[in-house]
């Protein structure tokens, strides 16, 4: 495995630096986490060389027999994971899933809803640097000041007054469980459809840490590289197919089609061309890890560690957006403790603790500055570390940012940081 070391010293060096900051340091973005060695020997290996538009069975490729077998254990294992009756696994990211499903059920102009980005949407939930905002006539729900959890007053009075063709759930600074069946009244009470991203907290979803959406909405679309911890990627399903309202017809049949085969030609040939078969052989082999037992045990560890966190960061006088968590994620207002996000982010990143700054609730700080930090436990929790180690992270940070000049101190904190990651390695090479 010598390959790249021999033939392109610079980027294998770039490549083992990357390899050194990981396991040095405490990685706690929240969207982040680390693949198993197997799924990195599929995503690094020889699929990446094929070409295989199309779907299995009927591709415009000839040689396609392998990779199709691979495609169908990835179908077939995440049908099972999440209980679907449909399911896309060729998505290249989660916000591709995202735009496919926007152009099987929208038309540019139509009016969507989601959860305002500042208060933990996504980009693509409408935002207007994106094409989500740009294409479709976006509204943004909000969370309520009191409790930081979705407000259902406000939605269903947007949803009245504006008529919405789809409204989206989920978020990526949410750390309460989505509310899918609240959201699927409002979606009846005005004939919308119901998308939920459930790109955080789907590994969650899987072993039934987190409500599953798929009764409650009519698509669901995800990421794979998250909680769910496989390759990068993104996933479309649905809990029941069903046939499309558009009056869409086979030409020769004249038979209606099924909203699945729409959502297929819209992922290809509609926005994407050939798929990335080495990724999606490394979702099959990560689909078949999150079956097993053990990621159950692991999803439970990844929520006790979060509450463990908050427990902490709360007896230490900090403001939790929403009073705590449900999931795997913490949103901090650090607007009380008199240093922004953005300093936040850097003194921590001094002590070896990478995290990000993030927008909170009503932010009065601009998105480059905010009030906030978003910490996750998915990444930690994957390298062993327990509710103890939990609580030690808390106090690094908590002194880290009491005393936000004091170089000294960061150094101490990173070789103890260090320390505790050598304690807990993630690959053993
Ligand atoms: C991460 C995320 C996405 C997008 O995933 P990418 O793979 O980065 O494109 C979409 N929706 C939500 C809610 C997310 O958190």
């Amino acid at each position: 495995m010598n390959h790249l070391e021999n033939s392109d010293p610079e980027l294998f060096h770039i490549l083992e630096r990357e390899a050194v900051r990981e396991e040095s340091t405490l990685e706690l973005i929240a969207s982040e986490n680390f693949t198993s060695e197997a799924v990195m020997e599929m995503a690094g290996g020889v699929m990446t060389n094929k070409y295989a538009e199309g779907y299995p069975g009927k591709r415009y490729y000839g040689g396609c027999e392998v990779v199709d077998e691979a495609e169908n254990m990835a179908r077939d294992r995440l049908k099972k994971l999440f209980d679907a009756d449909y399911v896309n696994v060729q998505p290249h990211s989660g916000s591709q899933a995202n735009m496919a499903v926007f152009m099987t059920f929208l038309k540019p102009g139509d009016v969507i809803m989601g959860l305002d980005l500042a208060h933990g949407g996504h980009l693509t939930h409408g935002s207007m640097v994106n094409f989500s905002g740009q294409l479709y006539n976006s509204i943004s729900y909000h969370v309520s000041k009191e409790t930081g959890r979705v407000d259902f007053d406000e939605i269903k009075s947007l949803a009245l007054e504006h008529k919405p063709k789809l409204i989206i759930c989920g978020g990526s600074a949410y750390p309460r469980f989505i509310e899918f069946e609240d959201f699927r009244e409002v979606a009846d009470s005005v004939g919308a459809y119901l998308m939920a991203d459930i790109a955080h907290p789907s590994g969650l979803v899987a072993t039934g840490v987190h409500p599953s959406p798929m009764k409650y909405c009519d698509v669901i679309t995800s990421t794979t590289h998250k909680t769910l911890r496989g390759p990068r990627g993104g996933i479309i399903m649905m809990g029941k197919d069903f046939e499309n309202p558009w009056g869409k017809v086979a030409p020769k049949s004249g038979r209606v089609k099924m909203v699945s085969e729409l959502i297929d030609a819209t992922v290809m040939p509609g926005i994407q061309g050939g798929p990335l078969m080495h990724v999606i052989a490394a979702k099959a082999v990560a689909f078949g890890e999150a079956l097993r037992p053990e990621f159950r045990g692991y999803t439970e560890s990844v929520v006790k560690n979060a509450k463990a966190m908050a427990d902490e960061f709360i007896k230490l006088g900090y403001d939790l957006v929403s009073g705590g968590t449900d999931t795997h994620v913490l949103l901090i207002d650090l607007t009380n403790k008199n240093i922004t996000g953005k300093h936040a982010e850097n003194i921590l990143g001094k002590t070896g603790i990478t995290l990000n700054k993030n927008m909170v609730p009503f932010d009065v700080k601009s998105p480059f500055v905010t009030s906030g930090i978003r910490v996750g436990t998915p990444a930690i929790t994957t390298r062993g570390m327990g509710e103890s180690e939990m609580r030690q992270v808390v106090k690094w940070m908590d002194k880290a940012m009491s005393d936000p000049e004091n170089e000294n101190l960061f150094s101490n904190i990173l070789l103890e940081v260090n320390d505790l990651c050598s304690n807990f390695p993630i690959y053993k090479h």
